[in-house]
């Protein structure tokens, strides 16, 4: 397989982002660890939030573009912050990159027990544009199994604050194919969802990641996954409720009404560059890439002590990329042609040497070939994971 040619391996620059980058600001606060949950957090309880703030605001001077297109307040709960502490990170943070004139989309993560409407205004006030609520399920049992510290009621309630208080794009989070779950009431569930109006649903398969409870438990007998069969039909029947509901499947997981997708997600997929604050956020710039330190007081104090908290950087060769790009793009509808995936990864030959993959899992049914673009077939959605990883490896 030829390669591109490669220049020493490049690390992230030692400045502020190009202006425009989508921004991440990663919040690590929740009031309780999901039982499912690999993302970086730690239960609020017994910290104080102002050094993190405080942190961030620093990190973002060094740092954070000017002007970035999109921000993503992530974690962690953001919602779980006190106004006070969400006004200082929001006003600090529009010092330093202006972003409320400038971004197209600023999404806030919220959980129902943190969002009331009173939040909600605070939210909107300080430039979000976007809400998005964990529902997660809407039966209190499996709630209580994830490890939320909700119930369904509360989620709904959350919702219509967050909308009395004039939020116009919600998203909701929701998890299916977990444990016991059964068929007909998830649609019954969904259908209740879809009758509040979110402009945008998140609907992910649950998984059992490394270091998790669930994990564990799985391991040890005392949760078990549904099979492969009942999974498939969970991912049907999610899409053709939501496509029936006029909700467009832009991504493998995600759906929207017309134009309401997820602009800062979608460079995600589209292997654009981004900017993380935070502990453990991540930031790719150019061609290189590199992650904060998971803890909240390592991270306070390195900021303090060298204004960085970057534990790793690396700079993934040309075919490296090229294959992440293919990877990444095939999970959104509108797929990706050879020369989209060349321009994105900055590979710098004019052919593709990972388009014969695309042309034999075209001529095997798993993708459709739609002119020089390639995207998932209805064969090859329920598969996404499987068909990247023949990029990843192939
Ligand atoms: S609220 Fe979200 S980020 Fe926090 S532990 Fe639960 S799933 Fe993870």
């Amino acid at each position: 397989m030829p390669r591109a040619p490669e220049a020493p391996p490049p690390t992230l620059p030692r400045g502020r982002a190009p202006a425009g980058t989508p921004l991440y600001v990663h919040l690590p606060f929740c009031a309780a660890k999901c039982h499912y949950c690999d993302f970086f957090s730690v239960a609020a309880e017994g910290h104080d939030r102002r050094p993190t703030v405080a942190a961030l605001l620093a990190e973002a001077e060094r740092w954070a573009p000017r002007e970035p297109r999109t921000v993503f307040f992530g974690g962690g709960t953001p919602s779980l912050l006190e106004s006070a502490e969400l006004r200082a990170l929001f006003d600090g943070l529009e010092r330093v990159t202006g972003f409320r004139g400038a971004a197209c989309e600023v999404t806030v993560e919220c959980n129902p027990e943190s969002l009331d409407e009173a939040k909600a205004a605070t939210l909107l006030e300080l430039g979000a544009t976007r809400l998005s609520i964990g529902f997660q399920a809407l039966d209190d049992a499996a709630l209580k199994l994830f490890g939320r510290v909700h119930d369904a009621a509360q989620a709904f309630e959350a919702y219509r604050a967050a909308r009395r208080a004039g939020a116009r794009e919600i998203n909701i989070d929701l998890i299916y194919a977990w444990p016991g779950q059964d068929l007909a009431a998830w649609r019954a569930d969904l259908d209740r969802v879809l009758d509040l109006g979110p402009d945008h649903i998140s609907a992910y398969n649950l998984t059992f990641e490394e270091d998790t409870a669930f994990r564990r438990w799985l391991e040890d007998g005392a949760l078990s996954k549904p099979d492969e069969e009942l999974e498939l039909a969970f991912f049907e029947a999610t899409r053709s409720r939501l496509a029936e509901r006029g909700y467009g499947a832009y991504e493998v997981s995600n759906f929207a009404l017309s134009g309401l997708h997820a602009r800062h997600n979608v460079n995600y997929w589209q292997n654009g560059p981004y900017l993380g604050l935070g502990p453990s956020a991540v930031s790719k710039i150019g061609t290189a890439r590199g992650g904060n330190v998971k803890s909240v007081g390592d991270y306070v104090r390195r900021i303090r002590e060298q204004g960085d908290a970057r534990v790793w950087e690396e700079a993934p060769d040309a075919l490296a990329r090229l294959r992440e790009t293919w990877w990444l793009g095939l999970r959104l509808a509108e797929g990706l042609s050879a020369a989209e995936a060349r321009a994105r990864a900055g590979f710098d030959l004019p052919e593709d040497p990972l388009q014969p993959i695309a042309e034999r899992l075209a001529d095997d049914g798993l993708l459709e070939r739609r002119g020089v673009r390639f995207a998932l077939s209805p064969r090859g959605l329920p598969l996404a994971d499987w068909v990247a990883r023949k990029f990843l490896e192939g």
